[in-house]
């Protein structure tokens, strides 16, 4: 215990602990292990945090996009020359397998480098000519920036997911999620090279504590948030006080409509590398995990699944060959085993997995599970499960299948595989989800907004839109005499 490292947050370009000296613990999932302690910030860090960003926030709005951009851009340059020691900490921290974090720190690479691009695009306009008058608008910073980030893709987020606030030109406190946060404590140390102090700040802690405090705090007036959906509303509220600007980036209970016109093979492919399984163990809001298939072809794709089920290598994530390793933390685990427990409870037949993997006596570990004989009121097929557990469910009528995928409160993805270009374009109008997916899981062009409808979220990431959510608009009319 006393030989394990405790590491400090960068507040304000000084590495700093937690004012109350509480500690979070982070536990390696493949050896549980403990590999770190970590400051467990409360309302006076969050209080400093803040004052150190606001203290920089004029001088990095002056510095102007270009200058910014390019900060930004050696920034992604010395993360990539880190690569590989960023992949290897998500995995010792999360679990991820290595390709899986080694593409993660490639994201955010090309995230910081897309944004210090795009961001003279943040800016305004004319409005329609009027005698005797000149009227623009302008796009200003918001100041202070908060970005509360979850634990699945630990870096991926940390440092992709700060680029379009800091681009715009605001100031930044990172909250990562607190069953992760060693990676982003490397950006932090990446950054305080790069960025003047107090431009982006680090702290780590719970939710409840340092989350909740960031939310709150008056001098945060834009917060960008992305969890799960109960988190998200509690920032809703939190932030309802000080009439906050907030974007949600929320769960899934993503649903995949498959055709029965559809090669078979490669749909099952696909709908599993939708899942996510090979790269985060499932822990994707994007996860296709309701798979509604054509009951002309049912039999053939649950035997296409299974085979493909079997195959994935589940086993130590730092091995170059492992696809699948553990769960990110002991709690997560046990949940998504709960999960499991209730599938069977409520009578649903586990055609594959479902257990422990064979010869994995210790770490969070949990096989690729295939569930079936399921009907649409079931838990597994209605919450969000976060873990690599998908649930098959047929169909006949296309209009009724429609109605099954949109009957959630959730509406992040959807899928639909036809070779019919008819049926796949009335399917994806007719689906209610932020991003639809055709013939494709989970591949997303640079740029394409995401982000989800109903409960999954608020606003949309990725893309120019979420450059533009970091500013606030300013007209100015001058009258002329
Ligand atoms: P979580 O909501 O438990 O935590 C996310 C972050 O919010 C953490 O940093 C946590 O400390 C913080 N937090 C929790 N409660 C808070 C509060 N009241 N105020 C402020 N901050 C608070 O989520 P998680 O378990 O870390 O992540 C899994 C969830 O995230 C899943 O539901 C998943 O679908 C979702 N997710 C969504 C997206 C997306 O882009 N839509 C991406 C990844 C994950």
């Amino acid at each position: 215990m006393n030989d394990v490292p405790h590491r400090l947050m960068l507040v304000g370009g000084a590495w700093v602990d937690a004012a109350s000296g509480g500690r979070i613990e982070a536990v390696d999932p493949t050896s549980e292990e403990l590999i770190a302690t970590l400051p467990a910030a409360g309302a006076a860090d969050v209080e400093a945090a803040v004052d150190a960003a606001h203290a920089a926030a004029p001088g990095w709005r002056d510095l102007g996009w270009a200058r910014r951009g390019a900060l930004l851009r050696e920034l992604a340059r010395r993360i990539d020359a880190e690569a590989e020691w960023l992949a290897h900490l998500d995995v010792r921290d999360a679990g991820l397998p290595l390709s899986g974090a080694r593409a993660d720190v490639t994201g955010a690479v090309a995230e910081i480098g897309y944004y210090a691009g795009l961001a003279p695009e943040a800016r305004g306009s004319t409005a329609p000519p009027a005698p005797g008058t000149l009227s623009y608008t302008v796009r200003e910073p918001y100041g202070v920036v908060a970005r509360i980030v979850p634990f699945n893709h630990p870096f991926k987020f940390a440092a992709g997911k700060v680029a379009a606030p800091l681009a715009t030109g605001n100031t930044v406190v990172l909250k990562p999620g607190e069953q992760s946060s060693l990676s982003a404590l490397e950006l932090a140390r990446i950054a305080a090279d790069v960025l003047p102090p107090g431009v982006l700040n680090v702290i780590t802690g719970t939710g409840a504590a340092a989350g909740a405090a960031l939310v709150a705090h008056p001098g945060v007036h834009r917060i960008a948030f992305t969890g799960s959906v109960p988190s998200g509303r509690a920032v809703l509220h939190g932030a309802a006080e000080g009439i906050k600007h907030v974007t949600l980036e929320l769960g899934g209970k993503n649903p995949i409509i498959v055709f029965p016109d559809v090669d078979v093979d490669r749909a099952a492919a696909a709908a599993i590398a939708g899942m996510n399984i090979a790269r985060c163990t499932g822990q994707s809001c994007g996860s296709t995990s309701r798979l509604y298939v054509h009951a002309d072809i049912a039999g053939r794709f649950q035997d296409a699944l299974v085979e493909r089920l079997a195959r994935l290598r589940v086993g130590d994530p730092m091995g170059e060959d492992t696809q699948v390793g553990p769960l990110a933390f002991r709690a997560h685990h046990d949940r998504v085993m709960g999960y499991l427990d209730i599938a069977r409870r409520e009578g649903a037949t586990v055609a594959y997995g479902g257990g422990r993997p064979a010869g994995r006596p210790r770490g969070f570990f949990v096989e690729p599970t295939l569930l079936t004989g399921l009907d649409d009121t079931m838990t597994v097929v209605r919450e969000e499960i976060f873990g690599p557990v998908m649930s098959l469910l047929t169909w006949r009528d296309v209009d009724d299948v429609v109605r099954r995928a949109n009957d959630t409160p959730l509406g992040l993805t959807a899928n639909v595989w036809t070779r019919d270009v008819s049926a796949a374009h009335r399917t994806a109008a007719a689906l209610e989800a932020g991003y639809v997916y055709v013939n494709g899981t989970g591949r997303r062009p640079t740029g394409t907004p995401f982000g989800g409808w109903k409960s999954s979220g608020l606003g949309k990431e990725n893309s120019l839109e979420e450059l533009v959510s970091y500013t606030r608009e300013k007209t100015v009319t001058v009258t002329l005499w």
